[in-house]
């Protein structure tokens, strides 16, 4: 069979574009097709709905990215070709909704300064985290940028046990299961500490209870402080053109309303794919960045899903919903403790107890009474984004329910489960008096908003299942080996020469292209 091209890609998210990227800089001929309109899937920048504003409109914050082996591949490359980065040295803090704050610093002496005027006892554990922190980087690192299945994993659990020991080990896994809440209940001695690093999980799709929390949270809130917070200058969406610029010079084909339906095979092994316009391609490798629910039952005819992989395919698990808001506002925010001001990306919240019952709020079906808001001001940072003297807020609430079975306050009406317009506006407007309490100007300074339900999330990309913007739970019986599924080993699937990337996959959800990465590597070893 004569083959159009060495590899098609569906979909365009980051691990699409970066593993396009590796493929076509070793020579091979790509395709990438995107059924919506633009590419980047997560990555959106609107400069259209307020002239002078630039909005990201899902993700922001790049520090998975600049920290990972995929950009270290391909950074010089983006940035010849438009990419640019921003940071500030305040890269992430914390306000409870009294203005007791901390922030932290990209200069490591100043942070434990900073958290040794709230408490001495506090700036100890900080220092031991980090030294902790770098311990265990080999191994956390290095597990989340290799495939499970692998040599290299094996490598890297027989060296921790030839240095640590079999109960150096044990001791290891235990402190890396540790969920945030024994550390911030047994070790952490002030709110504003405790505030700080109780909400870092919700970025990784976890709860401060779940087992392994405390390390993901730490990896958000520590690699924050100490690679700061990159914003991609001038909007993310710059950061999806240069990838397409360089595609582009590399003569790979980019296809926009290009809805994979189906992916053909022979005899086993995957060679092409039919889009919902009819329209067919074929190749010698298709890498799938989609959820499983959408490979095994939408993709993949009936008969090439192996019994197990449907069984388990049924099971995967979606997680709590996001919801995102928007603001212009034609003034700074007056913050009521001043340290706020130019912090790029900072949580209000009231703590660990807070964080706990809004995740359990929302995992009960209700609307939560207080979530946690996390807050990026990317004007701190990059100052194109809004006209001079204004400023815009991005948020972003992760503890949202999938389906609404009430309010946690008896306050909102609850329409069928639905997150109608009218609910998303009254949940929009609780998160706005809330702000009230530590930004006062708030209300009077609003000049623009605007909502993105979940609803409105998956209809903006359908990797987001029921609004979930981290394409599948991510408690442990859904990571390492067994992300996406148990049965099916690292990012092959039952057919030949048919892989499946993206956040649904390892090493899970977050802007590090790695899984896009990983996949890249192997073929062009084909
Ligand atoms: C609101 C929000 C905010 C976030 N903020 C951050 C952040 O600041 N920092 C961070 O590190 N992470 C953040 N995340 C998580 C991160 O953005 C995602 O985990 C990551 O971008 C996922 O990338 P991906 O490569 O898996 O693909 P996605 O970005 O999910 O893109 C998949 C693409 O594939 C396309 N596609 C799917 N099926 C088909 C098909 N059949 N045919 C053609 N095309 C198809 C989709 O349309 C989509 O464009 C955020 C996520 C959300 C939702």
């Amino acid at each position: 069979m004569e083959h159009h091209f060495d590899a098609i890609v569906i979909g365009s998210g980051l691990n699409s574009l970066v593993c396009a990227a590796v493929l076509a800089k070793a020579g091979k001929r790509v395709c990438l097709l995107e059924r919506e309109s633009t590419f980047g899937g997560c990555i959106k920048s609107d400069s259209q709905s307020l002239p002078g504003f630039i909005f990201d409109l899902m993700s922001t914050s790049h520090v998975q990215f600049i920290t990972s082996p995929a950009y270290a591949e391909l950074a010089e490359d983006l940035h010849a070709a438009g990419l640019e980065y921003c940071t500030n040295e305040n890269p992430v803090g914390v306000i409870t909704p009294t203005g007791r704050a901390l922030v932290l610093n990209t200069d490591q002496a100043e942070s434990a300064r900073r958290i040794a005027a709230i408490s001495t006892a506090d700036a100890a554990v900080y220092q031991r985290m980090l030294g902790d922190f770098q311990d265990q980087a080999d191994v956390v690192f290095g597990l989340l940028s290799t495939e499970p299945w692998s040599w290299s994993t094996a490598k890297i659990l027989f060296r921790t046990l030839r240095a640590r020991g079999v109960m150096g080990m044990i001791g290891l896994f235990a402190t890396l299961l540790k969920p945030t809440r024994t550390v911030v209940e047994t070790e952490i001695e002030s709110e504003e500490m405790k505030a700080l690093l109780a909400p870092g999980c919700l970025h990784c799709g976890m709860s401060p209870g779940a087992p392994l929390s405390n390390l993901m949270g730490n990896l958000v809130t520590l690699s924050l402080a100490q690679a700061a917070d990159p914003l991609v200058k001038g909007g993310s969406e710059n950061l999806v053109e240069s990838f397409t610029t360089f595609l582009e010079a590399r003569g790979a084909t980019l296809k926009t309303h290009a809805d994979v339906c189906e992916i053909e095979s022979t005899g086993g092994t995957a060679t092409g794919v039919r889009l919902a316009n009819g329209d067919t391609f074929n190749a010698h490798h298709i890498v799938a960045n989609v959820t499983p629910t959408q490979l095994y039952r939408r993709l993949l005819p009936s008969q090439d899903v192996p019994e197990n992989v449907a069984r388990e395919t049924q099971a995967y698990r979606y997680g709590r919903s996001c919801l995102m808001m928007h603001l212009a506002l034609k003034e700074k925010p007056a913050w009521v403790n001043d340290q706020m001001s130019d912090v790029a990306l900072l949580h209000v919240t009231s703590g660990l107890e807070s964080v706990l019952r809004a995740v359990s709020e929302a995992e009960r079906g209700l609307l939560p009474a207080e979530p946690t808001v996390c807050i990026v001001q990317p004007c701190a940072v990059d100052t194109s984004r809004a006209p001079d003297g204004q400023w815009i807020l991005w948020l972003q609430l992760l503890e949202m329910p999938t389906v609404i079975k009430g309010d946690s306050l008896g306050q909102i009406a609850v329409e069928e489960g639905e997150w109608t317009a009218s609910v998303k506006e009254q949940v929009g407007n609780r998160i706005l008096s809330y702000l009230e309490q530590v930004i006062p100007n708030l209300g009077e300074a609003l000049i623009w908003k605007q909502v993105l339900s979940p609803t409105d999330l998956e209809g903006m990309n359908i990797n987001l299942v029921g609004g979930d913007p981290y394409s599948g739970d991510c408690a442990i019986n859904q990571q390492l080996f067994f992300r996406p599924l148990p049965s099916v080993k690292n990012h092959k699937t039952p057919l030949k020469n048919l892989y499946q990337i993206g956040a649904s996959t390892h090493p899970g959800p977050g802007l590090s292209g790695m899984s896009g990465f990983m996949v890249a590597n192997e073929l062009c070893k084909s």
